[in-house]
């Protein structure tokens, strides 16, 4: 979801400059050391469900961090012609689904702003199958739940570990999203195609 149909923007906003200004601001640290504090935080759980549980966040920073994503939802967006994409998908009478790693009270405030649910036949969290999409054993699972053909499987997302893991099991058409947030450059994907929009694969 974030990078790939959304604006990440939201998201490394919220993490990397509106948290350490709150976080500092409760624990009387200046804002770079708030910064150091939490991203080596951050570091320590990347790749695993809990850098995505914002219970767990809440928790061990003593902070509302819902209430905190809440207050800045204006910059939630979706990422140029995903909409169109999205209608363009039904119309051709896909099956769509929305796999993320998202907390399912992210997905929430999201969706709250920027509707996007009416497009997909489900929508599904990486904490429902209690396993990261890095870990290839994610794939295995959603595969049992939705029973797609990785033959005729089309899988975008962002995180090249994620599409590396999505490749070991098998998927055959990946896509790799390099432009997911608006304020940073288009990256490249050597081992993957990669687009900047949807509007190139329309
Ligand atoms: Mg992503």
């Amino acid at each position: 979801m974030d990078g790939t149909l959304l604006d990440k923007y939201y998201d490394d906003y919220f993490w990397e400059r509106f948290l350490p200004e709150v976080y500092g601001a409760r624990n009387g640290l200046d804002f770079d050391r708030a910064r150091r504090h939490l991203f080596d935080h951050y570091r320590s759980v990347k790749r695993t469900l809990m850098w995505t549980d914002l219970d767990y966040w809440s928790e061990t920073l003593g902070l509302d961090i819902i209430s905190l994503k809440k207050e800045v939802s204006h910059l939630i967006t979706p990422l140029p012609h995903v909409p169109e994409f999205l209608t363009f998908l039904k119309n051709q009478h896909k099956s769509v689904y929305l796999v993320t790693a998202a907390h399912r009270k992210s997905l929430q405030i999201k969706m709250d702003r920027v509707d996007l649910r009416h497009f997909f036949d489900r929508l599904i969290c990486a904490d429902e199958l209690g396993r990261p999409k890095e870990d290839q054993g994610f794939w295995r699972e959603l595969q049992d739940l939705i029973g797609f053909d990785c033959e005729r499987t089309l899988f975008a997302d962002d995180n090249l570990e994620v599409l590396n893991a999505a490749r070991g099991h098998g998927i055959r058409h990946l896509v790799h999203m390099a432009r997911p947030s608006s304020k940073e450059p288009r990256n490249q994907s050597d081992g993957f195609p990669s687009i900047a929009t949807f509007s190139e694969l329309m």
